[in-house]
């Protein structure tokens, strides 16, 4: 929770509960105050559980998915606090400019991104599902504090990730690794649609894993993405030679992004 964040939650108890607080991004004693007024919040959550859950509160009356309001920072709400913030400042929710399905013959050894194709190949979403071990700890992009050593995904994509990280370890090493933010890890299954759209994501099956969400938003292009920069090009090398693709290196979009599908 940074300053800006404490912000657009002071100008919305401003906009939506006539809070009148000085959006300072210093969640004092007025603006927790104007917080036990929202009903949607338990009286009996901390401040920072308050300041998150009314981020997801006003997302979902946004239109936003942003799950349930817990008042947890996950990758769900992290994202729909960039559809939030993109929303305040544009007047509008961004067009869904997801292609969501690719046809044809795919031209690796990965399923077309298109749910018959994911469905033939990998089973339904949310089965099927292994273990992808790291050789080095990766940490929870949303909440660096923690890590693992594990993740869940697909089984037909598991070995793939393995190796994958291995090369990674061997290339860079470990304190590059933490430097260039490699080791922040954004999330993997999800049993959910698009965001934006109304197919299910490749994360629904297992076949996508994120990375260093919060330097690679969503809606950014290479001249703010970090994972778009040269020194990671090698990361990426890896990733390709398994024949996953990048969003970001294919499309200039959701650089935090890899999947296991194919966009041809
Ligand atoms: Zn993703």
């Amino acid at each position: 929770m940074n300053k800006d964040m404490i912000k657009v939650v002071q100008s919305e108890l401003n906009r939506m509960h006539n809070a009148n607080l000085v959006v300072d991004g210093d969640a004092g004693a007025k603006t927790q105050l104007a917080l036990q007024q929202v009903s949607v919040l338990p009286t009996n959550w901390k401040t920072k559980r308050k300041l998150i859950g009314f981020i997801q509160h006003v997302a979902t009356l946004e239109g936003i998915d942003a799950g349930s309001i817990d008042g947890r920072w996950g990758p769900q709400t992290e994202n729909a606090y960039s559809e939030l913030t993109y929303k305040l400042e544009h007047g509008k929710l961004p067009e869904p400019w997801r292609q969501e399905e690719f046809t044809g013959e795919s031209s690796g050894q990965w399923p077309l991104q298109n749910e018959a194709a994911m469905n033939a190949f990998y089973g339904k979403v949310g089965t099927n599902q292994g273990k992808a071990n790291s050789p080095y700890p990766l940490k929870f992009s949303w909440k660096p504090s923690k890590s693992t050593m594990s993740f869940t995904c697909h089984k037909k994509v598991a070995p793939a990730i393995e190796r994958v990280l291995q090369r990674v370890l061997d290339h860079y090493g470990l304190p590059e690794i933490q430097r260039l933010g490699l080791d922040l890890w954004g999330g993997a299954l999800a049993v959910r649609k698009m965001r934006g759209g109304s197919k299910w994501s490749t994360h629904a099956w297992g076949t996508s894993i994120d990375w260093d969400t919060a330097r690679n938003k969503l809606r950014w292009g290479k001249d703010r993405a970090s994972l778009a920069r040269p020194e990671y090009d090698f990361w990426w090398k890896c990733w390709e030679e398994e024949g996953a693709v990048s969003l970001g290196r294919e499309q200039d979009r959701d650089w935090m992004h890899v999947q296991f599908a194919r966009l041809k």
